[in-house]
């Protein structure tokens, strides 16, 4: 029954958007600290971005023990990964064991997006509203929405005239895809792409891989989870999951190294990059401390991989097409792969360049470039997302005097911390723009930002304040300061997702912080202690 008084039809204590590992987490936190809180999620399922992305070949790049939640000693007893690097039916078996084990479904409403998020200011309350027509009325409105959820949609000339299948990979069916004798384009070459294509080459009859820009890809060197990681991890994880929370990356396994790649001989440099690459993952990327900072430093990884790329293809043409040069080393997300290179060494695989011939259109046979018609019975978009911020602004969100997030940011985000925004009060964003968030581990991240959240509304309780908002000035000052630590890196030279310059018409701004998790964690933390610094604290009354 819809309350007559507000005309909404529920309400409660707080709205959480989204049951992926940040809904999830932040329904259990709330549920212990006595709130009342009701999950809306647009799938028919938990598991947020392990629900979606079910393309061939996807899987974490972080060793499975290291992304998992850390807030249950019984869970982490419980659960047993059997990979490496879990697969995406894995994690998704884990994340569902999660919404069971703790009981969180029956505060999940599935198949239900939210469209609207309107502030009240007289009632200080938000109507949050959903595309089944109902208006929940809640004090506070936490997004975990996702920094990689909204799909960058293709738009080519002649989409819609191709008789094939088209698919992407962000949106992938839940029955899977049989490529047996097809001829596949897939167009991109992102983390996405690099994992799929050895997979889906494996089945289909041709993939023709549309490349428009390359990308550092590392290998994984994946397989059964080692049992004396599992059992050096049980024996030490309390250790192992503080020392994670006070890193650059939240990501051990990167080996964070202090030494400059400068520092020492070219032999000791080749060794240590040589030990890395037989490690695996993101070990490369941790290999010296100056390598996202120092050009000359960063030199000597892409020089490091580029002869790996040189040695692991066949056709010295395709490998040197497959070396970025372009950008810096790991300024674009590194790619973690499994036989991404040798792919093409395969007879059915084919590189085309359409940086040099670009994609001119979809025709009802296949895809046409500037240079040549390509015959193909299937195309797998794996171009990307609108990071970051997609997700914010789908959502038509208005604070104070009805200002419009997407308005508020129409130059760029701006946020205090990466959690809230001026003008948005008992808004919060999980893992937003202005915190590590993609540039770390995300369960790492999401966990430290639920956390605070948590820890902040038992302290509004505790002083009888009904609202929290960043202060303007705070803001700007955030703002800046993530802008000057973006600066300082080689970051901003790649033309990245990071930066939303996959997204025509996207400012360019480099969204996430790069000062890393363990020195943000203390920022957050301090601002807490300072009784809430940079926060402006109200009555209930406003
Ligand atoms: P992405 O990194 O944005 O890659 C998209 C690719 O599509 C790029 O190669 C891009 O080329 C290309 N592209 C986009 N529009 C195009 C166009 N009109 N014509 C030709 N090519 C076009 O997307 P993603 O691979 O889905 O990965 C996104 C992020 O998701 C990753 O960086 C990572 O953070 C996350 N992810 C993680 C995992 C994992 O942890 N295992 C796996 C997959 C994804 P340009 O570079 O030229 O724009």
């Amino acid at each position: 029954m819809p309350d007559v008084k507000t005309g909404t039809n529920s309400s409660c204590d707080v709205v959480i958007v989204g049951a992926g590992f940040s809904g999830l987490y932040m329904l259990h936190r709330l549920r212990g600290l006595g709130f009342s809180a009701r999950v809306f999620e647009a799938g028919d399922g938990v598991g947020g971005t392990w629900f979606w992305n079910r393309y061939p070949g996807a899987r974490v790049d972080i060793e499975s023990q290291e992304y998992s939640y850390s807030f249950s000693d019984e869970l982490q007893d419980e659960w047993v990964w059997t990979e490496r690097y879990a697969a995406q039916p894995e994690l998704l078996a884990y994340l569902n064991h999660v919404a069971d084990r703790f009981d969180l479904r029956r505060d999940i409403q599935f198949e239900t997006r939210v469209t609207a998020a309107r502030f009240d200011e007289a009632a200080m309350r938000w109507n949050v509203v959903t595309d089944r027509g109902e208006t929940v009325s809640a004090r506070f409105c936490v997004m975990a929405t996702g920094c990689l959820s909204v799909t960058n949609e293709p738009n080519f000339p002649g989409m819609e005239s191709f008789a094939g299948a088209s698919y992407h990979t962000g949106r992938w069916p839940h029955a899977g895809v049989d490529f047996t004798g097809k001829r596949v384009g897939v167009i991109g070459t992102g983390s996405s792409a690099i994992q799929s294509i050895p997979v889906i080459a494996a089945q289909a009859a041709h993939v023709h891989v549309f490349q428009r820009t390359p990308n550092y890809s590392v290998p994984a060197h994946n397989g059964p989870i080692d049992p004396r990681v599992v059992a050096d991890w049980k024996a030490n994880r309390a250790e192992y999951r503080q020392k994670a929370r006070e890193s650059g990356a939240g990501i051990l396994a990167a080996g964070a190294s202090e030494q400059s790649a400068l520092e020492v001989s070219a032999e000791e440099r080749q060794r240590i990059y040589e030990q890395r690459w037989a490690r695996g993952g993101f070990a490369m990327g941790g290999a010296f401390i100056d390598i996202a900072i120092n050009p000359e430093a960063n030199a000597t990884a892409a020089a490091f991989v580029a002869d790996k790329i040189r040695g692991l293809v066949d056709d010295p043409k395709v490998a040197e097409a497959l070396i970025p040069t372009s950008y810096p080393f790991a300024t674009k997300r590194l790619c973690v792969d499994t036989g991404y290179y040798a792919a093409f060494n395969r007879d059915n695989v084919t590189l085309v360049d359409v940086r040099a011939a670009p994609i001119e259109a979809i025709t009802p046979t296949g895809l046409r470039t500037a240079e040549a018609d390509y015959a193909l019975d299937a195309i797998v978009y794996a171009i990307g997302f609108d990071a970051m911020t997609g997700a914010l602004g789908a959502i038509d969100i208005r604070g104070r005097d009805g200002i419009s997030l997407r308005a508020a940011w129409a130059e760029g985000p701006r946020t205090y911390l990466g959690l809230m925004v001026a003008g948005f009060p008992n808004l919060f964003t999980i893992t937003g723009p202005g915190s590590p968030s993609v540039l770390s581990n995300m369960v790492v991240s999401i966990e430290q930002h639920v956390d605070w959240i948590s820890d902040c509304l038992v302290a509004l309780a505790d002083r009888q304040a009904g609202a929290i908002e960043a202060t303007p000035e705070a803001q700007s000052d955030w703002v800046d300061h993530v802008n000057a630590a973006a600066d300082f890196t080689l970051f901003p030279q790649a033309n990245s997702w990071y930066l939303g310059a996959n997204i025509p018409g996207k400012p360019r701004v480099f969204m996430p912080y790069v000062g890393g998790v363990g020195v943000y964690r203390q920022l957050c933390a301090d601002v807490a202690a300072k009784d809430y610094e940079g926060f402006r604290l109200t009555s209930a009354a406003g």
